[in-house]
């Protein structure tokens, strides 16, 4: 069985300091590939060197929502520097946040459309972060081309995950799916197998019942099973969809 961690931050101290062994104990839970996600310039390059040094780990570069108030003048071209390495498979993660608002909101959104266009000059998919901001992102994305394009840790309704697949965008599922209060089951239940793929976004949100606790990629396994439970399908079968709608997507 093959499983996906489509989104990861490698470099955090409590996983980088034995990566290995990390990234060993989740492939012996299945999850044989991870794609580690840069913020900013810096753990954007981090990202990119895990990558090189990692047969199974894959990079995205990009400026998070809240770090988009601190870019640099020249930061589209250290991106597009960065992407220069093969292992580099998409462009974020770029977005809206209008929960925690660290950015102005003008300039996340300057920010994200820059990106958005860079990875479309790159031939590379996007993707984005969107908290409590359906309208202002589906908005951008409608305005905006893009070749590819990943909702991660989906938090909105089933009607927003419909909108969003009829636009052609993929919707990528992490742990709160499987908290005790998720209140997205719905979206779980509802969609194509052809749709959505696998995340843990550790080392935050680790899945129940293991919340509290550090997040690593292997509980995409934890993930896999709860969706697989929750749409009354196999396990076997939700590894396999999200694997293949993950290799496509990021050609991987
Ligand atoms: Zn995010
Ligand atoms: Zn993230």
């Amino acid at each position: 069985m093959l499983l996906i961690d489509t989104h990861a931050h490698l470099y955090y101290d409590n996983m980088y300091e034995n990566l290995s062994e990390v990234l060993s104990i989740a492939e012996s839970n299945n999850v044989k590939k991870t794609i580690c996600i840069g913020t900013d310039l810096e753990t954007s390059l981090k990202s990119v060197e895990i990558a090189e040094q990692y047969e199974n780990v894959y990079a995205t570069v990009g400026i998070h929502p809240h770090d988009s108030k601190d870019v640099s003048e020249n930061y589209l071209l250290e991106l597009e520097k960065l992407s220069k390495s093969n292992k580099v498979v998409a462009i974020g993660e770029i977005g809206i946040d209008n929960y925690r608002n660290h950015s102005p909101q003008d300039v996340q959104k300057k920010v994200m459309i820059e990106q958005m266009d860079l990875a479309y000059k790159l031939n590379l998919p996007i993707v984005f972060h969107n908290r409590d901001a359906d309208n202002e992102i589906f908005d951008i994305l409608k305005k905006n081309p893009f070749h590819r394009a990943l909702s991660h840790c989906f938090s909105s309704n089933l009607d927003f995950a419909k909108k969003l697949i009829a636009h052609g965008i993929k919707i990528s599922f992490s742990g709160n799916i499987t908290f005790k209060n998720a209140t997205n089951t719905e979206v779980v239940e509802e969609i194509s197998l052809d749709d959505f793929m696998l995340e843990t976004d550790c080392p935050f949100l680790a899945p129940h019942p293991y919340r509290g606790s550090k997040n690593e990629p292997k509980y995409v396994l934890t993930i896999a099973e709860k969706i697989a439970e929750l749409r009354g399908e196999t396990l076997e079968l939700i590894a396999l969809s999200t694997s293949k709608n993950a290799e496509q997507f990021f050609n991987i």
